[in-house]
């Protein structure tokens, strides 16, 4: 079909009503700018789900960037947004206004040039993302490791799509899922199929142009309208069925799996990536860091879980917004909520 037809098939659309998760947060973002969600027919209804790295990622983490900032002669070094997020008691920009040292970098990489000018002081690097940005952090890290590097650490939060999506296949309330592209990307469609098979749900991989989007969102509504469980590839120009064998191979060498802790999921066994024993000496204490203590009044579980729209929770644009974040989805670029108070 030609992208006229699969729009309006998209706008048109009188079947079962259904409810599906576009689980990336730039699926929400391209979603929104395309102009794509708003056609839809009302009987469809798109979820958000747990695709932005920086608010799934517990306050005990923000806390501990926050501690690690306060120490002496050290400095954190995080993208802009993560300075932003609420911990549970200050965000990492709060820390800086009481004296932390804490900065935000374009590129990871920048920081090795400031650790060599600044010897002196330990650089604590926070390293959030999904499987898309966790082969980049494992090649730094290696770099680090190698050139014997004597004053840069990691926090980590880096965690893996599959477990989570597995908690969210199982949900009775969701029709099937618009599988994260670029994620797949790396982990190819296979873990997807498994996802598909165990739930019977329709899982579509799909890129991010508005041409990719519409086809990969008319492919889900079809198959999730027959209730056809099953994975399709509508991304196959870059997504392989064993994904990036040099990154996985990349990331299996650096890092161990381990559980980590989702706002909005919780504790998802082997879900988090962790240096392993070879580079543990660079850790900047990344594990057991468990404790997620929601502001008073924030939705952002339910945001994450697709139990509720960001305009369903009472903050949303009142005590919430980019300027005065309430919780974490408000925060990055790639928030259900940053992106429904921009777009909406
Ligand atoms: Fe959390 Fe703010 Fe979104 Fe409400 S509007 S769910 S408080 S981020």
């Amino acid at each position: 079909m030609r992208e006229k037809e699969l729009a309006r098939y998209l706008s048109s659309y009188a079947g079962p009503p259904l409810r599906l998760m576009e689980v990336c947060g730039t699926h929400t973002s391209s979603l929104y700018r395309s102009g794509i969600r708003q056609i839809l027919s009302p009987k469809i209804t798109l979820l958000s789900g747990p695709g932005c790295p920086v608010c799934v990622t517990p306050t005990a983490y923000i806390d501990k960037l926050v501690s690690c900032s306060m120490k002496p002669q050290h400095r954190v070094m995080a993208f802009g947004d993560l300075l932003a997020v609420p911990g549970s008691r200050m965000s990492l920009a709060g820390a800086r206004d009481r004296g932390g040292q804490a900065d935000f970098f374009y590129n990871p990489e920048d920081v090795l040039a400031m650790a060599e000018r600044d010897r002196t002081t330990t650089f604590v690097l926070a390293a959030v993302g999904f499987e898309t940005t966790a082969p980049v952090w494992a090649d730094l890290i290696k770099r680090v490791w190698e050139e014997k590097i004597p004053n840069i650490r990691f926090l980590t939060a880096l965690k893996t799509m599959p477990q989570a999506m597995e908690i969210l296949a199982g949900d009775p309330h969701i029709d099937g899922f618009l599988c994260p592209g670029h994620v797949a990307v790396i982990t190819g469609s296979r873990p997807f199929r498994k996802l598909a098979e165990d739930s019977g749900k329709p899982m579509v991989i799909g890129g991010f142009t508005p041409p990719l989007l519409l086809r990969a969102l008319a492919r889900l509504v079809l198959e999730a309208s027959r209730k056809q469980g099953g994975v399709w590839n509508e991304y196959p120009s870059v997504v392989r069925e064993e994904g990036n064998r040099r990154a996985l191979s990349l990331m299996a060498d650096v890092f161990e799996e381990g559980d980590a802790v989702w706002r909005g999921l919780g504790n998802i066994k082997g879900s988090g990536l962790y240096l392993s024993a070879a580079y543990a000496g660079l850790d900047a204490g990344s594990r057991n860091l468990t404790e997620d203590i929601m502001p008073a009044g924030c939705c952002c579980a339910q945001v994450l879980t697709g139990r509720m729209t960001p305009g369903d929770c009472p903050c949303f644009g009142r005590a919430c917004t980019p300027d005065h974040p309430v919780g974490a989805c408000m925060v990055s670029g790639e928030g259900a909520c940053s992106i429904t108070y921009r777009g909406g």
